[in-house]
């Protein structure tokens, strides 16, 4: 690496000790970054790169609640404004017991250029807190989410910063959230995204990351003179970029074979088709359960228990053409990596927020693997936030059909300019380097012309 980008590595490491999925994210971003910062002296200048992982505001407080049995619980908020170069802050809010200052940050530096991607004035931010859902009552969600946006409300807006669900906010936490914003402020504005078509959502929002992550990887594929038709696919997760994963590569005549959550996976070798699909999906939204009762149910399933003991993750090592990582950060290691060349993997495109360690993106990358990264593959889903906030703005609702030829365009021309900024910049088919360069640049060109604020 150059001095001044392994400076900022070094700086961010001494200066953020601890945060060990930042610094990674940062890495990731500096490697491509690095091909391209001698030809800029004017960002060196201005010291964007600098500023780009200082966050603009970093909110942190108290979350008291009262459980079931009357008991008070506290739990840790987070909002990070990230940067509004392009727009209002714009990220999900995550709940997770894993959620720290590292994870929220390493997210927000994330969207920032996944939203710059997209084409819309969008910022970067995100938040969340280490509350656990799994468990909990209706009630304690809901008193949970009221006195996370008491607070929370203190800080976003319309034109602020716009919030939406992430892992553990679903449409049930988001109205909640949305339900005490409205009551605290005294009005009905398009603040959250994610809300139900019924009071101001946009058709499509819960359908979009997924939908637009196989509209992406279709794009790459027809790159390719190949198309999505009869391949078997290994997806992981199974919430909700998960299942409207499985539901557009059923569309398209692909085969998924897995499926998982933390406490393991499922393989079935038939193929998940539409009826199994809204099985999972009742299990998942509505019953709550674990996706070890898909073998109950369909008997031709194996069930693999998770373990760190063995180094690798089973899911991907199941021979497949296609891979989708629908769940969390790093659920592909090197040793995965491997795995799913050894099998002669065509494509992995990540649905998750950097699922794949920097090493197991390189193994695949070596290997020929067509790799679509996060801030490109899953940018649907902010998409039709964006959307979202357009047609709350303008107190209209569109269509269903309006709402995806729109999200089709969006992933097309994300598909477009992050393959154009790789091969513009010396890095033909190397679509992380497209995104990361092309994500940046908007937004540093940006932050030069607006000064130093
Ligand atoms: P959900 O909460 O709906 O589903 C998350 C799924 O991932 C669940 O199956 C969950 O299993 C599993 N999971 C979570 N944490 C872990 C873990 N530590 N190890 C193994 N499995 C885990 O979340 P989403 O589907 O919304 O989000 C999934 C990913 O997609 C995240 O990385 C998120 O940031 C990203 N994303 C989401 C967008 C959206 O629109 N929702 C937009 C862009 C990116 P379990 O039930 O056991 O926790």
């Amino acid at each position: 690496m150059r001095e001044i980008t392994s400076s900022i590595l070094q700086k961010v490491r001494r200066e953020d000790p601890g945060q060990a999925e930042f610094h990674q994210a940062v890495h990731e971003f500096l490697i491509s970054v690095d091909k391209i910062i001698d030809d800029l002296p004017h960002i060196v200048y201005h010291k964007v790169l600098e500023r780009l992982i200082e966050p603009e505001r970093t909110v942190i407080f108290r979350i008291p609640w009262v459980d079931d049995d009357g008991i008070l619980q506290l739990n840790r908020g987070y909002r990070v404004q990230m940067n509004s170069a392009l727009g209002p802050y714009k990220g999900g809010l995550r709940l997770h017991p894993s959620v720290d200052l590292s994870i929220m940050k390493f997210l927000a530096f994330e969207q920032t250029f996944k939203n710059s991607l997209t084409g819309l004035q969008l910022g970067g931010g995100k938040g969340g807190s280490n509350f656990d859902p799994k468990g909990k009552s209706d009630g304690e969600i809901m008193r949970f989410c009221q006195s996370f946006m008491t607070e929370l409300s203190r800080h976003i807006g319309a034109d602020t910063d716009i919030p939406a669900g992430d892992i553990g906010v679903g449409s049930r936490e988001t109205g909640y959230l949305f339900g005490q914003y409205k009551r605290l402020r005294n009005e009905f504005t398009g603040t959250l995204t994610g809300k139900s078509p019924l009071w101001g959502g946009s058709y499509i929002r819960p359908e979009a990351t997924g939908y637009g992550l196989v509209y992406l990887a279709a794009a790459m594929l027809h790159d390719a003179d190949d198309t999505l038709e009869g391949k078997t696919c290994l997806v992981s997760g199974s919430g909700n970029v998960a299942q409207y994963t499985v539901e557009k590569l059923i569309d398209m005549g692909a085969k998924v074979v897995t499926l998982s959550d933390s406490s393991g996976c499922i393989h079935d070798p038939d193929g998940i088709d539409r009826e199994k699909l809204a099985y999972v999906k009742q299990l998942k939204n509505v019953s709550r359960g674990r996706i070890a009762a898909y073998t109950q149910k369909y008997r031709h399933a194996t069930y693999h228990v998770a373990s760190t003991a063995q180094g690798f993750n089973t899911l991907w090592s199941f021979p497949a053409d296609c891979a989708f990582p629908c769940a969390t950060q790093n659920e592909i290691s090197d040793q995965d990596a491997r795995n799913l060349t050894a099998n002669k993997i065509k494509l992995v495109a990540e649905g998750a927020n950097m699922p794949t360690t920097i090493d197991g993106i390189r193994i695949l990358q070596e290997s020929g693997v067509l790799f679509a990264p996060a801030k490109a593959a899953n940018a649907g889903g902010v998409a039709v936030s964006g959307l979202e906030m357009a047609q709350n703005s303008s107190r209209l609702q569109w269509t269903a059909e309006k709402v995806d030829q729109n999200l089709q365009r969006i992933m097309k021309q994300i598909h477009g300019t992050i393959s154009t900024y790789a091969e513009r910049y010396g890095s033909k088919g190397n679509l992380v380097d497209g995104a990361n360069i092309a994500g940046f640049l908007k937004v540093a060109n940006a932050m030069i012309d607006q000064g130093y604020v």
